[in-house]
C-alpha cells in the first residue's frame, strides 16, 4: 500500500468511526482506475487510480489498491490508459461584458461570417449581432471593410471587436442607427476610418468605437445569467475547473447575482473567484466589508479576497509603462504616483487583503514590486502573496525579487503566441534586448517564482491546452515561426501545466483544497484523450478533453467517450 493509499485509508476510517459502523458504506462512491494520471503531487507524481466521494478525492493509488476499495455500490470506471490532470485553473480571467460570437484565429473572411451568421440565429431577428476576435489579418489586405458584415447582414446591426480591443468594425445599419457619415467629424481620441471616397468604412477606432457601442442594449439580469451559463459551458469543454475573474471593478450587482443564481441552480461549474476594487480612496469600511464577503462565501463555489488594480497599458498600443522609451519615443505613464500604490498596496495589505496589480512594461513591474515590498515592511506582515499580472516585459534585475518577496507572478501563456500581430509589434517597438525576454515564462521558473497561468479571456481564448502548447513551442497553432518565437524561453509540458494546476491554486490560497489529485482536496480533474506528457510538442494540440469534473461533479464529458 502506497504511503497515499495510507493517508487515504486512514482518513476513511476515521470518517467511518465518526458516522457509522465500518462496512459497506464506507466504500468510495467512485473508482476511477486504468488511468494515468499526474497528481501534480511531489510526493506522489503519478498514479493509475482514484476515488471520488461526494466532492473530494478519498484515495489515489495502483488500480489493485483503489479496485479493492470499490464496494457493491461504487461505480468504477476503466479510463483505458488515458491521461488524467487535475482541473486546469485560469488565474486571469473576465467574465465578459457581453455575449458575443468568438472570432479568435478564424483567419479568414468566410469563417467570420460562417460564425457570425450561425451565433446570430440564437437571438431575435432585428437585434444587434456582436463578435470579438478578429485581428487585421483575417481580412483580405489586412483591411476590415463593413462590407463584410453587410454581405451576411443587409438589414441588422453589427459591431466586431477585433481581440485587443482597440477598434470595432461595425456594417452599414450600425453607421446608420449611429448617424455616422462623411460629415461626421472623428471624436476625442478615436478615428472614423475613411475610404477614398470620403465614406466611413465601418472600422473605428479607439473612442470611436463609443458611437456605437452607446447604442447597444442595456444587459438585463436574465441576459448576464444567459451571458454567464455560456462561459460555464465554455469552461468545462476545455478542463477548467476554477476561474479567477481579474475585472478591476469587481462583479456588478447583475454579475454577483448570476453567480449567486447559478450556484442555487446547480448550474456555476467552477470555483470562481471575484475580485474588489483597488482604490486610492478605498476607506476602512470598504475593506473591512470585502474581508467579509470572503468570509461569508466561506464554503461555497463563489470567493473574493483580492483587489484588483491596473497600473499600466500594453505594448501593442504604447501604453505600457517602460523604464527606457519604446524605439522611436513614447512612453506609457503609469496610472498611479508611487506614492499612492505604496499607501494603497499598505492599506490592503494590513487589512489582510491580496492585491493583484495589472502591470506590463518593467517600470510598471518595478514599481508593483515596490509597493508590496513597502508594504510588507511598514506592515510587518508576511504571506500575502500579493501578485503582479501580466508582466510581460520585466527587467531581468526584478525576477529574483518575486521570489524573495513572496509575490505571484501571474502571466498567461497565450500571450506569447507569435502571430502577426506580435511580431509586428515587440521587436519593433521594444528592440531586440527587450522584446527576447518577453513572456519569458522560463525566466520565472528558472528564478524561483510561483508562476500561475491564465488567459486573460475574452481578450484571449480560454484553453489550456492551447496555452501549454504555445508556452512549449512559443509557435502559433500553425506552427510558425519555424523554430519559435525567442525559443530560448520555452518550457516543458509538465512545467506549464503546474503553472494551470498547483501553481494557480496557490495564487488564490487555495493549495490545500485544489491543484492536485490528493486525498482530501476536490475532486477536480481532467481525462484526456492524448498523453500531453507524452506528444511531441507540434502535436499538443491534438489532445482534446474527454472529461471534466468539478468537486466530484461531471461538467463536461465529450460526446463520443464512453469509458
Ligand atoms: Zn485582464
Amino acid at each position: 500500500m502506497s504511503r497515499k493509499l495510507l493517508t487515504a485509508a486512514a482518513l476513511l476510517l476515521a470518517g467511518a468511526l465518526a458516522i457509522a459502523p465500518a462496512g459497506a458504506a464506507d466504500a468510495p462512491e467512485r473508482v476511477y482506475y486504468g488511468a494515468r494520471v499526474w497528481t501534480g503531487d511531489p510526493l506522489a507524481p503519478s498514479a493509475t487510480a482514484f476515488a471520488v466521494s461526494g466532492e473530494r478525492i478519498v484515495a489515489v493509488g495502483s488500480d489493485a489498491e483503489l479496485r479493492a476499495l470499490a464496494g457493491p455500490d461504487t461505480v468504477v470506471t476503466d479510463l483505458g490508459g488515458r491521461r488524467v490532470v487535475p482541473g486546469f485553473n485560469d488565474a486571469h480571467w473576465h467574465l465578459p461584458a457581453r455575449r458575443t460570437a468568438r472570432l479568435d484565429d478564424a483567419g479568414s473572411v468566410a469563417v467570420i461570417q460562417r460564425r457570425l451568421v450561425e451565433y446570430a440565429r440564437q437571438f431575435p431577428p432585428g437585434s444587434w449581432v456582436m463578435g470579438r476576435g478578429w485581428t487585421p489579418g483575417d481580412f483580405p489586405d489586412n483591411t476590415a471593410d463593413k462590407r463584410y458584415l453587410d454581405a451576411i447582414f443587409p438589414d441588422r446591426p453589427a459591431v466586431i471587436r477585433d481581440r485587443d480591443g482597440h477598434q470595432a468594425l461595425v456594417n452599414s445599419r450600425a453607421l446608420a442607427l449611429a448617424g455616422i457619415t462623411s460629415d461626421t467629424p472623428d471624436p476625442e481620441d478615436g478615428v472614423i476610418v475613411r475610404g477614398a471616397d470620403g465614406q466611413p468604412t465601418g472600422l473605428l477606432k479607439e473612442a470611436a468605437a463609443g458611437l456605437v457601442n452607446e447604442l447597444l442594449p442595456p444587459m438585463t439580469a436574465d441576459d448576464t445569467y444567459a451571458l454567464l451559463l455560456e462561459e460555464m459551458q465554455n469552461a468545462p469543454r476545455v478542463g477548467l475547473t476554477s476561474l479567477q475573474d481579474a475585472s478591476e471593478g469587481g462583479l456588478t450587482d447583475n454579475e454577483r447575482g448570476a453567480v449567486l443564481r447559478a450556484i442555487r441552480e446547480g448550474k456555476l461549474t467552477v470555483h470562481y473567484r471575484a475580485a474588489v476594487p483597488f482604490e486610492k480612496d478605498a476607506t476602512p469600511g470598504q475593506l473591512a466589508s470585502y474581508v467579509k464577503m470572503n468570509e461569508d462565501a466561506r464554503g461555497t463555489l463563489l470567493s473574493y479576497g483580492v483587489a484588483k488594480g491596473m497600473l499600466d497599458g500594453t505594448v501593442d498600443a504604447k501604453t505600457a509603462c517602460m523604464l527606457e522609451p519604446y524605439v522611436g519615443g513614447g512612453n506609457g505613464e503609469p496610472f498611479m504616483s508611487q506614492q499612492d500604490l505604496n499607501a494603497t498596496a499598505a492599506k490592503y495589505d494590513r487589512a489582510g487583503i491580496q492585491v493583484e496589480i495589472h502591470a506590463i512594461g518593467d517600470c510598471a513591474v518595478r514599481m508593483a514590486l515596490d509597493a508590496y515590498e513597502y508594504a510588507a515592511k511598514v506592515n510587518g506582515t508576511s504571506g500575502r502573496r500579493h501578485r503582479v499580472e501580466h508582466i510581460e516585459v520585466p527587467a531581468l534585475a526584478d525576477l529574483p525579487r518575486f521570489r524573495e518577496l513572496g509575490v505571484i507572478a501571474s502571466t498567461q501563456a497565450i500571450f506569447a503566441t507569435p502571430d502577426a500581430n506580435t511580431l509586428a509589434n515587440y521587436e519593433p517597438l521594444l528592440g531586440p534586448g527587450r522584446a527576447s525576454h518577453a513572456d519569458a515564462f522560463k525566466l520565472f521558473d528558472d528564478a524561483g517564482a510561483v508562476q500561475a497561468f491564465g488567459s486573460d479571456y475574452p481578450v484571449f481564448p480560454m484553453d489550456p491546452i492551447l496555452g501549454i502548447y504555445v508556452a512549449v513551442t512559443r509557435q502559433t497553432p500553425q506552427g510558425t515561426p519555424a523554430g519559435g518565437w525567442y525559443p530560448q524561453n520555452r518550457i516543458g509540458v509538465e512545467a506549464a501545466l503546474r503553472h494551470y494546476t498547483v501553481d494557480a491554486a496557490y495564487a488564490s490560497f487555495d493549495e490545500s483544497q485544489k491543484g492536485t489529485i490528493t486525498p482530501g482536496k476536490f475532486a477536480d480533474f481532467v481525462v484526456l484523450s492524448q498523453d500531453l506528457l507524452a506528444l511531441p510538442p507540434e502535436r499538443l494540440l491534438d489532445a482534446k478533453v474527454l472529461l471534466t469534473v468539478m468537486s466530484g461533479r461531471e461538467t463536461y464529458r465529450a460526446a463520443d467517450f464512453s469509458p
